[in-house]
């Protein structure tokens, strides 16, 4: 007799569909996967729904706003079907995890505090020994992420080009990837200088930071990984250039991954114009061109994953009469996966087992979680049931950021999160989040 039997429509990880099929938890997991009834002790049937495996987000900054934190951004997560995510280590206010301490500390906190379950990010400061990457592998940071360009000199500093060699090589023995925040200091320098002629002017901002800032920088962090041995995974891609970089270093032998983000498949630059600052984001939108060719390298496979980059700033630092004093990010925890759905499988511009590779499986693998991800034997219940045919417009209030505002508020959609369940327990349902602070759980990689 198992606890808990789900049924519907259930999306297996090749992206075949097992209709009217059953899924039997016990103590958490996924115990049996049958087309006929399964006997539990409390059932969840919803016929002509999908059951996919909980969205697996890789890229959130609950911290970068400490009036936000890991409970307001694993709610949102929670409320979009995200049963797992992985938060970035640039915490405000200048509190970098780059130590064991600051790790353990973190990892105490996202234990108390979370929704759905949270890996972590560890990072390192620009000078000093590099000694504490082994430590913080040991204890169970996903990888280390970095940045080629200064966005805030204590908590998100620039890390020189020598020393990311040296650490990449640190990384490369630890089974742990190093992440990379890709533009070109110099070149964005010189172009910041110029667009900021124009600062009222919001598309100033994308021509601030160039296509080709971005592909440098990522070309030359792939050359790091080739000559150290590291694991880079790309964070944020937004040009096809950037894939294809990605994908010649993996044709070397390179050990490469890629992921873009919802928004850079959605927005491109002319959103800038149209919502200002609610627009801003590092690296900024593209054109309309680069949004389309996206799509066509995400169908590919030649971009591995999609996550959101939740980055919930107040609106006061968004919406400045100069786009150079408005902070960058966007909030979208709570939207990753019916955005995607909506964007790509309801329009045709990607199948359902591409949707699974993108927001579930993909991730899990490359992040190394082996029991999230699929809807499969001995996996963990991390299940979002899913109503693939309402349409409905997002709204800001059932997202549950505590900056209040979305980018996407009003957004027409095809899809919608109806129940998550986080390791067999329901956190979600209906518009309320029922799942507490400290049923998340921190979840390190396997090996
Ligand atoms: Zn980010």
């Amino acid at each position: 007799m198992h606890d808990l039997a789900i049924s519907g429509d259930v999306v297996l990880e090749d992206g075949t569909v097992l209709t009217d099929g059953w899924i039997g938890l016990s103590d958490g997991s996924i115990a049996s996967i049958s087309q006929q009834p399964i006997e539990a002790a409390r059932e969840s049937v919803h016929p002509g729904k999908l059951i996919l495996p909980g969205f697996v987000d890789v890229h959130v900054h609950a911290r970068s706003n400490p009036d936000e934190g890991i409970a307001a951004t694993t709610t949102a997560a929670a409320a979009g079907g995200t049963t797992t995510v992985v938060d970035m280590p640039f915490d405000a206010p200048a509190r970098p995890v780059n130590s064991v301490e600051r790790l353990e500390a973190k990892i105490a906190d996202v234990n108390r505090e979370a929704v759905v379950d949270v890996g972590l990010y560890a990072t390192f400061a620009p000078t000093g020994p590099l000694d504490h990457i082994g430590a913080m592998a040991s204890l169970g940071a996903v990888g280390f992420k970095v940045s080629t360009i200064e966005v805030d000199k204590v908590r998100f500093p620039r890390i020189p080009d020598g020393r990311l060699y040296e650490a990449f090589q640190e990384i490369a023995g630890t089974n742990r990837l190093v992440a990379a925040h890709q533009e070109n200091q110099e070149i964005s320098d010189l172009f910041s200088a110029r667009a900021k002629q124009d600062s009222t002017n919001p598309l100033s901002h994308a021509r601030s930071r160039p296509p080709v800032a971005e592909a440098e920088a990522a070309g030359r962090l792939l050359e790091l990984a080739y000559w150290s041995g590291a694991h880079l995974h790309m964070v944020h891609g937004t040009i096809p250039r950037t894939f294809d970089l990605i994908n010649w270093h993996r044709s070397q032998g390179v050990a490469a991954s890629g992921e873009t983000c919802i928004h850079y498949l959605i927005l491109d630059e002319s959103a800038l114009t149209e919502l200002g600052g609610r627009a801003k984001c590092n690296p900024p939108l593209r054109s309309r061109d680069d949004v389309a060719e996206l799509w066509v390298q995400l169908e590919d496979r030649e971009i591995d994953i999609v996550t959101s980059d939740h980055s919930p700033y107040a609106l006061a630092n968004k919406d400045t009469a100069s786009i150079f004093d408005a902070y960058a990010g966007l909030p979208g925890a709570a939207t990753l996966g019916t955005l995607l759905y909506s964007e790509g499988v309801a329009r045709g511009r990607i199948s359902l087992a591409t949707f699974t590779e993108c927001v579930c499986s993909g991730p899990a693998d490359i992040f190394g979680f082996e029991k999230k991800g699929r809807i499969a034997i001995g996996y963990d219940g991390d299940l979002v049931v899913f109503d693939p045919d309402a349409r409905h417009n997002l709204d800001v209030h059932t997202m549950h950021y505590r900056v209040g505002w979305s980018t996407f508020d009003g957004y027409a959609v095809t899809g919608r999160v109806l129940e998550t369940y986080v390791r067999g327990t329901c956190v979600f349902r209906g518009d309320k989040v029922i799942g507490g602070t400290g049923h998340g759980a921190f979840v390190a990689p396997a090996h």
